[in-house]
């Protein structure tokens, strides 16, 4: 795998370091890991990114174990990338320590960040982001998890369904309605850590690409009201602050995924023979691998333009929701090319295009659908011509 991309204007020499020595660790140690224990891959996953340092990219703030003081976003994206294209649960389980503890990483007070971020950055500590529930999930301001104050505590009531690392996590960053306002105003952030009397996983679900994902019940748990983020009414724009920075990395997620079906698609066009050639021979299968490169390079484009726009500070609402409707939708298409060159080997449970063809899937529902982006960009459009 070459690191053209890399040469771009968007990217810095640290970037590039980044993506050399990280491309090396993981030939060395992720590629194609897959055992039938997905919470214990997960785990090791986990330890072995924070002892290898790569983790301290996930968390903002040098005092408190990152990398630097605020997250980089090209740096993040590189990392999904290229973890995404090596193994998806790699991917998994670094992007998943970013989102869980990203809310304390962003809006949290000194003592939470003392108490977690070092631990994320190190491995030692698996965190959850828990927004969505079986009644709220594009709506999510529709929420009815509920958080009620008691003197210096809270106490939780309700489920958050789809919960990534769901049952394995130690951290989870709850969002639950606290009142002060109805809809989006009404809702705070909250640490809650696992074994906490009152909150149980009621129950693992399993998709179509496994990892940890589980609904949680919370029934009259009660939590410090130092566990809150941020000001209380304020967890929606808590939820989207961090949503802000890992959107883009969803991108580079689906980036990793369909570069890699484009290396598995010209390894294949060209080993297999078929007719007195190869099966890159034939102008259809050039035509094919033409759209699928095309198609990557636009992705990444649009994945690095964001990234590189949130480094400089600027708001990255409408490129966010470009680059992740673009380059989920586009590795799709990829990725589905891959399983065409591989014939019948394409849908052969094991091969690596049908793991590339589960895995994309979800990325197109989770942290806003499509249709969700198309709905951002347009208001974002018509906001400038309206204005
Ligand atoms: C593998 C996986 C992992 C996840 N991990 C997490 C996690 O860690 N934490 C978390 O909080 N959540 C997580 N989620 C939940 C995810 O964010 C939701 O699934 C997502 O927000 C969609 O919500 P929903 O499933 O309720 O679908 P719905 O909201 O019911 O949407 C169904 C369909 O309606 C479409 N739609 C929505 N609005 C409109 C509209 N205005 N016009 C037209 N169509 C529309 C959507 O695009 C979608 O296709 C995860 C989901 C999956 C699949």
């Amino acid at each position: 795998m070459t690191h053209e991309h890399l040469d771009w204007p968007f990217f810095e020499p640290r970037h590039r370091a980044l993506a050399t020595e990280l491309e090396a660790w993981a030939a060395a140690n992720v590629r194609d890991v897959h055992s039938h224990d997905v919470d214990a891959d997960c785990r090791a996953l986990v330890r072995s990114l924070g002892a290898a340092g790569w983790l301290t990219h996930a968390v903002g703030g040098q005092a408190y174990g990152g990398a630097a003081d605020t997250i980089d976003t090209r740096a993040i994206c590189i990392l999904r990338e290229t973890l995404a294209r090596h193994n998806g649960l790699a991917d998994f389980a670094f992007a998943m320590q970013g989102l869980g503890s990203g809310a304390i990483s962003l809006c949290g007070s000194e003592a939470q960040k003392r108490a977690w971020l070092p631990k994320v950055a190190r491995g030692e500590a698996i965190s959850a982001f828990a927004l969505s529930e079986p009644d709220a999930g594009s709506d999510v301001a529709s929420m009815q998890c509920a958080a009620r104050q008691d003197g210096d505590h809270y106490v939780l009531n309700g489920q958050k369904t789809w919960i990534s690392n769901g049952g394995i996590a130690d951290l989870y960053v709850v969002f639950a309605r606290t009142g002060e306002a109805p809809g989006a105003r009404g809702i705070s952030a909250f640490i809650v850590e696992a074994g906490t009397p009152g909150f149980e996983i009621a129950e693992r679900i399993e998709v179509i690409a496994p990892h940890p994902l589980a609904t949680l019940r919370f029934s009259n748990c009660r939590i410090p009201a130092s566990n809150r983020i941020g000001a209380a009414g304020e967890g929606f724009k808590v939820a989207m602050r961090t949503l802000d920075v890992f959107r883009t990395s969803v991108a580079a997620a689906a980036l990793g995924f369909a570069r890699r079906a484009l290396e598995e698609g010209l390894a294949r066009a060209t080993s297999r023979r078929m007719f007195n050639g190869t099966l890159a021979d034939f102008q259809l299968t050039q035509a094919k691998l033409a759209q699928m490169a095309t198609t990557i390079d636009g992705a990444a484009l649009l994945t690095y333009r964001a990234a590189w726009q949130r480094d400089q500070g600027r708001n990255v609402t409408r490129e966010a929701a470009m680059a992740k409707m673009t380059a989920t939708e586009g590795a799709q298409q990829v990725i589905d090319a891959a399983v065409q060159l591989w014939g019948g080997l394409g849908v052969k449970s094991g091969n690596t295009v049908e793991r590339l063809y589960r895995e994309i899937r979800s990325l197109r529902i989770y942290e806003g659908a499509t249709e969700v982006q198309q709905l951002i960009i347009a208001r974002e459009l018509l906001k400038d011509v309206r204005a």
